[in-house]
């Protein structure tokens, strides 16, 4: 049985930082030792080529070899040790190395496994609610014609949901390698065209949205611009109470445009105030109202789109009170 931390990725990639090391040192070693051996020999030969051959002579002859024995036993303890002292030295450093290499690598399959958790998990809510349904309706003898429309109403809202979490899936999956045609265009007929696209769900909860954003032109992708706007607006319309108003605002600050969506709904509190544009992240004020569909993904493609306009999004909220999230754009020479 090995043991789990040799089946682990940053073992096997320090063994291979710490097999590269040792082939080294050794073979550093085997030509350190190669050379010294040649100068031995050479320097003991030369003497047996000398005519003068005297008891003397054979006397220094065997002094020299054995002097030269004796640098070969002590330079082979030394590489030895030299080549354990790397070996220890080496095994420290691949550690090091090993887990540096591989702590990026980590994070990214940690924050992916993370999505993929909470993806299944938000996918499992409406098919769960499809699958119960279902099978209340066809444990039914009979069904009324009335009760059919109810189940299928039921789970066509349900699929919506899971249309709208795939939607948002794809385009975060996307994020990075949309082309964006960022162009010269009026903030204000963005926001216009966003309020025409939410318009529909303002009127159901009678709220009313006041529009004063004036003619600023802004260097932006004019439809990941009316998608921002439109989550905005959405999340405004969701989180307010019926019969309240929505403020949709612009103006020019040194040289940004900045366009705000103000309401006066339920608000958020500090705590979560920095996780709202992560992925998946719902405030437990919002995921336990009964009535307030969402997946969690509108803020976080929201901030997507507005990095990669190399624009900026920011939130200021009072829990009770209301919320203004408001997006900086670059303006466009006029
Ligand atoms: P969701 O689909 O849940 O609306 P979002 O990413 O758009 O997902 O928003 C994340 C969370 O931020 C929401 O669940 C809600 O708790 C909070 N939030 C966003 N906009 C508002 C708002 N205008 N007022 C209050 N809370 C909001």
């Amino acid at each position: 049985m090995i043991p789990a931390y040799f089946r682990s990725a940053t073992a096997r990639l320090a063994a291979s930082y710490l097999a590269i090391i040792v082939v080294l040192s050794l073979s550093f070693s085997i030509v350190l030792y190669r050379t010294l051996s040649y100068e031995w020999n050479r320097l003991q030969i030369q003497p047996r080529y000398s005519i003068d051959q005297s008891p003397d002579r054979d006397l220094f002859e065997e002094f020299l070899e054995q002097r030269a024995n004796d640098d070969r036993h002590a330079v082979i303890a030394r590489l030895f040790l030299l080549n354990f002292l790397v070996f220890i030295a080496g095994a420290i450093v691949s550690q090091y190395l090993a887990k540096r290499t591989l702590q990026p690598i980590e994070e990214t399959m940690e924050i992916q496994s993370r999505f993929t958790s909470d993806a299944s998990h938000e996918l499992r809510t409406p098919l769960t609610a499809i699958r119960a349904k279902n099978e209340v309706a066809l444990r039914k003898p009979k069904l009324s014609a009335q009760d059919a429309k109810k189940v299928i109403k039921s789970n066509l809202d349900e699929v919506i949901k899971l249309q709208k979490l795939s939607d948002g899936l794809l385009m975060l999956s996307n994020g990075r390698r949309t082309k964006l045609e960022i162009k010269s265009v009026f903030i204000n007929e963005l926001a216009n065209e966003a309020m025409n696209q939410v318009i529909e769900q303002a009127q159901a909860k009678d709220i009313e949205i006041e529009d004063s954003v004036p003619k600023l032109k802004v260097r932006a992708d004019p439809t990941s611009t009316v998608q921002i706007l439109t989550i905005l607006l959405d999340n405004a319309i969701k989180y307010s109470n019926p019969k309240s108003k929505i403020l949709l605002e612009g103006q020019k600050k040194g040289n940004v445009g900045l366009i705000a969506v103000i309401d006066a709904g339920m608000g958020i509190k500090p705590v979560d105030l920095p996780h709202i544009f992560e992925r998946f992240y719902r405030a437990d004020s919002s995921r336990s109202r009964k009535g307030i569909d969402g997946n969690g993904l509108g803020l976080a493609i929201a901030k997507n789109l507005v990095e990669l306009q190399n624009g900026e999004i920011t939130v200021k909220s009072r829990y009770g009170k209301g919320s203004n999230f408001s997006i900086k754009l670059p303006l466009a020479d006029s």
